[in-house]
């Protein structure tokens, strides 16, 4: 059974802030600002595009809901909502989770994004490729 399967069955214990028939949200033992929460199906699925439609849409409604009284309960400034889908992106945790990170001016922590140059056509080249492979 995976850590958060464990967590959703109280075989390890969290600190959790809701609970529903379709997912737990808890706090994040290592969190990158103090009330960082992670929200989790109760149905063991390794990523997000595991999920069908339906439960990515359920999961999102949930998320939205937290993610408001997070930014409420802490007076944050901003939030950053996160999910890594596979080792690459930084999953560390195959069961589904999406991160609500509290945000505050100048609270130090800088995500290191960078930003590539499309070369010509390719942007277009991008775009309809993945158009392509939008399903439904
Ligand atoms: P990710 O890199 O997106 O897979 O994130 C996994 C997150 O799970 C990390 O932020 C960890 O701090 C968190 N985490 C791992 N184990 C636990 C646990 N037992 N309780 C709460 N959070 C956890
Ligand atoms: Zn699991």
């Amino acid at each position: 059974m995976c850590i958060f399967c464990k967590i959703i069955s109280g075989e390890i214990p969290s600190a959790k802030v809701y609970e529903d028939d379709f997912c737990v949200a808890f706090m994040d033992i290592g969190p990158v600002n103090k009330g960082h929460v992670l929200v989790v199906p109760k149905k063991h699925a390794e990523t997000f595009v595991d999920l069908s439609e339906e439960e990515a849409g359920e999961l999102f409604k949930r998320v939205n809901r937290i993610a408001k009284a997070v930014k409420k309960a802490l007076d944050a400034d901003g939030l950053n909502i996160i999910n890594n889908v596979g080792a690459a992106s930084g999953q560390e945790v195959f069961h589904v989770h999406v991160h609500i990170i509290p945000r505050f001016e100048n609270d130090g922590m800088k995500f290191g994004w960078r930003k590539l140059q499309y070369v010509g056509d390719e942007i277009k080249e991008y775009a309809e490729t993945i158009k392509s492979a939008i399903e439904g």
